[in-house]
């Protein structure tokens, strides 16, 4: 049997059992995973009769469904079956330890056969349930199997234009004078070419700028739905727009998501985005900030730090320790600031920083052998030495720069910050 027979076959006995038998169903986890649980759950008429999560923040109503903490919920539904939405594999053994504990009886992890569901019953992601299911299975391997080579977190930057002109904008927007968008096509090209040097992506974010100013998201979102081995695609907004109808329809067929970037009051069309997407079940995500929690933006000049501290601030710093890649303009890089200060030519152009995915066939074995080693890199960037990722002062989110300073070019000049 291949891996799409054995999900949908899992799946189709656990329905058949809780209709049969009326049991009662907890998701654990009000999260993305119970959503998608719950999504899947309603498709095939099976009620869930509670959520548990450890976050007291989420206690009380989703979707009309009760969410109490974990003991609780073992306490008022002894004989429910319990499903962990936990989307790592990971992180499955600690929460079915804690249900053990709380004396939750039925526990099942279902947590493959219900992304396979929801990709292929719920939406249709352009792959095909084959091609869905081995990433599913890859993402998901049997004990013993070998460990498949992931991809780092990636995102790709769609559109340089913006709607905000954010003053400490790490994709230095108030910089940039001649935003660039760039074409469907490039697009999926660049992120097909990314995935063919990896078993499997577990997802893509598609930010700016503000992604949905993109005239041609219908086509990018069909694109990438149709790579074989890439599983979630994200969009990662400012909340300030909503798009069409026709737009969030193709994401809904796809099975894209939304992750908002809140900026408060600059985010003005939360409440409207969110009700699109309710309406069309997509699923949205928030990413509230909280105090002085982004760097400041500061003039960017050779600090001329020694290799050694060069070294020692890529070490420490959060690109290297999330391990991640960004791609733009069919450059794969190792962070943002690699990436933004090259392309607007804030710094000197430094090939050895990037991979240019142009060059190369997709899944050719020289691509894949360079952006291997370009996200498993263990050594500073050339870019590390302009970056003042090691002395930065943190002001608050998205504060706006007034209109008049729009478009400004950032003095590149040497300021007393001690760093050279
Ligand atoms: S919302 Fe702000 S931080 Fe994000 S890309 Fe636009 S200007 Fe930059
Ligand atoms: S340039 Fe170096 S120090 Fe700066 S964000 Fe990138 S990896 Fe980190």
């Amino acid at each position: 049997m291949n891996h799409a027979d054995v999900y949908r076959d899992e799946l189709a006995r656990f329905v058949a059992e809780m209709r049969a038998s009326q049991r009662r169903v907890v998701v654990v986890g009000a999260g993305r995973g119970g959503w998608y649980t719950a999504k899947v759950l309603a498709h095939f008429q099976v009620p869930v009769d509670a959520w548990t999560d450890s976050n007291p923040k989420k206690h009380g109503m989703l979707f009309d469904i009760p969410v109490m903490p974990m003991a609780q919920a073992v306490e008022r539904f002894p004989d429910a079956c319990f499903l962990p939405s936990v989307l790592d594999a990971a992180n499955y053994p600690p929460v079915a330890g804690t249900l053990d504990a709380a004396g939750a009886r039925d526990i099942r992890y279902l947590m493959p056969d219900i992304l396979f569901s929801y990709f292929s019953d719920v939406t249709r992601r352009a792959c095909g349930p084959e091609a869905l299911a081995k990433t599913i299975a890859r993402l998901y391997p049997e004990p013993g199997s070998p460990a498949p080579c992931r991809s780092p977190s990636v995102s790709y930057v769609i559109t340089q234009k913006c709607t905000l002109n954010c003053q400490d904008c790490g994709a230095f927007v108030p910089d940039n004078a001649k935003p660039v968008t760039y074409p469907a096509s490039r697009i999926v090209d660049d992120i097909a070419k990314y995935c063919s040097a990896f078993d499997v992506v577990h997802h893509i974010a598609l930010q700016g700028g503000e992604p949905f100013m993109h005239k041609e998201i219908e086509e990018i979102v069909e694109g990438v739905s149709k790579i074989p081995n890439l599983l979630f695609i994200d969009f990662v907004t400012n909340g300030t727009l909503v798009p069409k109808a026709s737009v969030l329809d193709a994401m809904q067929r796809h099975g894209a998501c939304v992750i908002v970037s809140d900026y408060g009051p600059y985010s003005s069309k939360i409440a409207q985005l969110a009700e699109a997407c309710a309406g069309r079940q997509i699923f949205v995500d928030y990413y509230r900030y909280q105090g002085n929690d982004w760097g400041m933006q500061t003039p960017i000049y050779p600090r001329k730090r020694s290799p050694e501290k060069n070294a020692e601030v890529f070490t420490n710093c959060i690109a290297n320790t999330m391990i991640c890649c960004q791609i733009m303009n069919g450059k794969v890089h190792r962070c943002t600031f690699s990436n933004f200060t090259q392309e607007l030519k804030l710094i000197p152009e430094l090939p050895g920083d990037f991979v240019d995915v142009g060059k190369y066939q997709t899944g050719c074995a020289e691509l894949t052998a360079e952006i291997r080693a370009l996200a498993n890199r263990k050594s500073a960037l050339s870019a590390c030495d302009f970056c003042p990722a090691d002395n930065r002062n943190f002001v608050p989110a998205g504060i706006q720069l007034p209109k008049s300073k729009r478009k400004q070019p950032r003095p590149i000049q040497p300021v007393n910050d001690g760093c050279s």
